[in-house]
């Protein structure tokens, strides 16, 4: 089971000024950022399984293993644990979104075994730290929460193992993606260029499906979880800090209208018209990838504080900023006319430069003359 990159989904493909360092964190370093993309070493497997979960835009993946077809398999059998010993090959490739849904999914409360984890490790901490973040959020929205095993699991009874084996094997049935498993520390100690890394390029062929708007999988699972939540009796705000996946934003006076935002963001949660006289914001499409702050340059585009648990039951597009937009008199293009110019800027800096050669030539004229 190796680590599985898609150049093509890493937002830092996408912007040379993203700042996202989420797969680093969450590996504690096994992924690396080098000449603006992530890179880490070829043998690298499950170990790094925590960029998985972290990735916004899904660009990590571990292969032969789909979580999305985990999602499913796991409701479609009675298990209700979720284990490295049993039907995961880390924890850590389950997302905050996964972890909501998994729960909201559930009749019954889903556990989460931390039992085989170091509790001084950096995997165990990021694990935890997903498992909290998801508890809080699900205490806004619902009764439901994930428990935790920390204990080894106690022994069945000849009848409840017999149960137990069967629905394990039923899970593995389900789940072919699972196979290998077991397998994947040799694998990993196996991989003879374990200093070797993997580089990767921004190579033409995947330029357009970088401009492509992609919403993640985790994303589409946790809307439709919502779907078939009834709304809680009243609406939280969530302190933003406290929400790692999702945002509400608000945009101040000083943006230029440069379109860099809504034109860059992934998900299409930023958005415009066909005259780019407005910025449209759907937070239920944000996934909290930054970049949008990381390319404005004046700083205008920033995170509202709170996030309003009723964007989950009631999402609504809203209109951030919008602008006068007209026809230069000059040239004709559309522009953004802020204090009721009617030249568009570079039509300006033209017409000043004209001005300007012109004195000049007028200066030079008269000092000839003399
Ligand atoms: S977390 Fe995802 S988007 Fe961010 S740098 Fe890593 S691969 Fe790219
Ligand atoms: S918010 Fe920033 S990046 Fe977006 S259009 Fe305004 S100035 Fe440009
Ligand atoms: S709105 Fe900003 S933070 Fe949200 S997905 Fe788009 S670029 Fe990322």
């Amino acid at each position: 089971m190796r680590l599985h990159f898609d150049t093509a989904l890493c937002i830092r493909a996408t912007s040379k000024f993203s700042e996202c360092t989420k797969c680093v964190e969450a590996t504690n370093s096994l992924v690396r950022i080098d000449e603006q993309l992530p890179v880490f070493a070829k043998g690298l497997g499950v170990e790094g399984a925590a960029c998985v979960g972290a990735c916004p835009t899904e660009a990590f993946a571990l292969s032969d293993f789909s979580v999305t077809e985990f999602f499913f398999s796991f409701l479609d059998s009675k298990v209700r644990l979720i284990s490295r010993k049993l039907n995961i090959p880390c924890l850590s490739v389950l997302s905050v979104e996964h972890l909501i849904s998994l729960a909201l999914a559930s009749e019954e409360p889903v556990v989460l075994d931390l039992d085989d984890y170091d509790p001084q490790s950096h995997l165990y901490g990021v694990i935890v730290s997903r498992i909290e973040e998801a508890n809080f959020v699900l205490s806004s929205i619902s009764s439901k929460q994930l428990e935790v095993n920390t204990q080894p699991v106690a022994e069945a009874s000849s009848e409840e193992e017999e149960e137990a084996a069967a629905d394990r094997r039923a899970f593995l049935r389900n789940t072919a993606s699972l196979k290998g498993v077991m397998k994947h520390k040799q694998e990993f100690e196996q991989a003879v260029e374990a200093d070797e890394m993997h580089h990767f390029e921004i190579d033409p062929s995947i330029t357009q499906k970088i401009r492509d708007k992609h919403l993640p999988d985790k994303r589409k699972i946790l809307f439709t979880m919502l779907k078939h939540t009834p709304k809680p009796e009243r609406y939280e705000v969530l302190a933003e800090e406290d929400v790692s996946f999702v945002s509400q934003k608000f945009v101040e006076e000083s943006c230029t209208n440069c379109q860099i935002c809504y034109r860059i963001c992934p998900t299409g949660a930023l958005s415009s018209d066909s005259k780019f006289s407005l910025i449209h914001f759907d937070a239920m499409l944000c996934v909290k990838c930054r970049l949008c702050h990381d390319v404005c340059e004046p700083d205008a585009i920033q995170l509202q504080p709170g996030f309003e648990v009723k964007e989950f039951f009631e999402p609504t597009q809203r209109t951030l900023a919008t602008f006068n937009v007209r026809r230069c008199d000059e040239c004709g293009n559309y522009f953004t006319s802020f204090e009721g110019a009617t030249m568009c800027p570079r039509c300006i800096v033209e017409e000043e430069e004209a001005m300007f050669l012109h004195e000049n030539a007028k200066k030079m004229g008269s000092s000839n003359e003399a």
